[in-house]
């Protein structure tokens, strides 16, 4: 049980009762570099023992990386074909960054002790010489200065540099943003969330940490969020009530992402009682729904060999845009491609704005896009 022990957790401050749950080892377990954003947003963050897909695809991603760059020929087996394209822009772009310096890719040259941070952390790539550091991120753009401050920290001490850079190489937007940080402004940036961490007056603190919280189903901080967009809703006049009261209709709106979360939280456990053979759940049914028929590219090319390769794009329709930089960048490196690039109309949405709210303590500042 050492290494999955149920162990108390101390409530969130907003008044939840204590509870038991699977973590993996001691609270130390929750400063590392990864969890600094989360605790950045939320001091009573806890990390979910469930790694999830996205966790193991990112391994895969960053081990398919470091073979790359090793020259290893077997580097992109088990990445799908999006996956091999993305991860050599990835490698060219680091190349491109570090011009003529070694590039430093075995996980021993990459790992470094961060002060406040008993595991220390662990970059992708680091090319010294350049004093820049490189890591790859799957899916969306995220907010990711905490773990980049402890990285730069971590490096500067460790290469006794006093400025540094970290490249986050976004894989799946093709996207490159630069952190540049100071060794006071990294040491600030991580000093101030293991202090607003170890605040005993710190508070549990509703935002996109909660996605990844251990505690999201029983947080107090959370329930009276949701509890407060229900109230609405028992109003006489309902949403009319809030709809002119751009502070209400805000609190109304964050109260309700965390009922949708809750939902799909609820139907996933539907999903697994329906597979577990369960008798049913009244108003809901396990809906299977058929694979999309396709042809595989190769196919295509066999079997329509008379068409021309004009004809042939035109039967598949437009190529994204990511797609087409992929490619690009597979051919001729970073050479900026043709302006042929075109965009369909703009359309109009409210979505979640990142929170303004930053720890307690003084914020630094790192330069970013440079
Ligand atoms: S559920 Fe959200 S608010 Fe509650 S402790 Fe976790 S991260 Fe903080």
């Amino acid at each position: 049980m050492s290494d999955a022990a149920a162990v108390t957790i101390e409530p969130p401050a907003t008044g939840a009762l204590p509870l038991a749950v699977e973590k993996p080892t001691l609270f130390m377990e929750l400063l590392r570099p990864s969890s600094l954003p989360k605790l950045a947003v939320c001091p009573r963050y806890v990390p979910s023992a469930e790694a999830g897909p996205y966790a193991a695809r990112g391994s895969k991603l960053d081990n398919a990386f470091r073979l790359l760059l090793a020259g290893e020929a077997s580097a992109l087996e088990g990445c799908t074909e999006e996956e091999q394209s993305s991860l050599r822009w990835a490698e060219a772009m680091t190349r491109l960054l570090s011009g003529e310096e070694a590039i430093l890719y075995e996980k021993t040259d990459c790992r470094m002790r961060i002060p406040g941070l008993p595991h220390g952390g662990e970059a992708d790539a680091i090319t010294p010489g350049r004093f820049r550091s490189f890591d790859l991120k799957s899916g969306i753009l995220r907010e990711y200065r905490e773990q980049m401050a402890a990285y730069a920290y971590g490096l500067m001490e460790k290469h006794f540099a006093s400025e540094w850079t970290c490249t986050l190489l976004f894989l799946d937007l093709r996207q490159v943003v630069h952190m540049r940080f100071t060794y006071e402004e990294a040491r600030g940036v991580v000093e101030n969330v293991i202090a607003y961490y170890r605040d005993p007056e710190s508070m549990a603190t509703p935002g996109d940490a909660c996605g990844w919280c251990a505690l999201r189903e029983v947080c107090q901080a959370r329930r009276n969020l949701m509890a407060e967009s229900l109230r609405v809703l028992e109003l006489k006049e309902g949403l009319d009530h809030i709809k002119d009261d751009p502070e209400k209709l805000s609190r109304f709106l964050v109260g309700c992402k965390h009922l949708e979360d809750a939902y799909k939280n609820g139907k996933e456990y539907a999903r697994r009682f329906f597979e577990g053979g369960g008798a049913g759940i009244p108003g809901f049914k396990l809906q299977t729904r058929k694979g999309n028929e396709f042809v595989a590219p190769g196919d295509v090319a066999s079997a329509l060999a008379h068409l021309k390769p004009g004809e042939l794009c035109q039967l598949y329709g437009n190529l994204s845009a990511e797609k087409f930089r992929g490619a690009w960048a597979d051919k001729y490196g970073a050479a900026d491609p043709p302006d042929i690039i075109q965009a369909g109309n703009a359309s109009t949405y409210v979505r979640a704005a990142p929170s303004p709210k930053e720890p307690k303590a003084k914020k630094t500042k790192a330069l970013k896009n440079q």
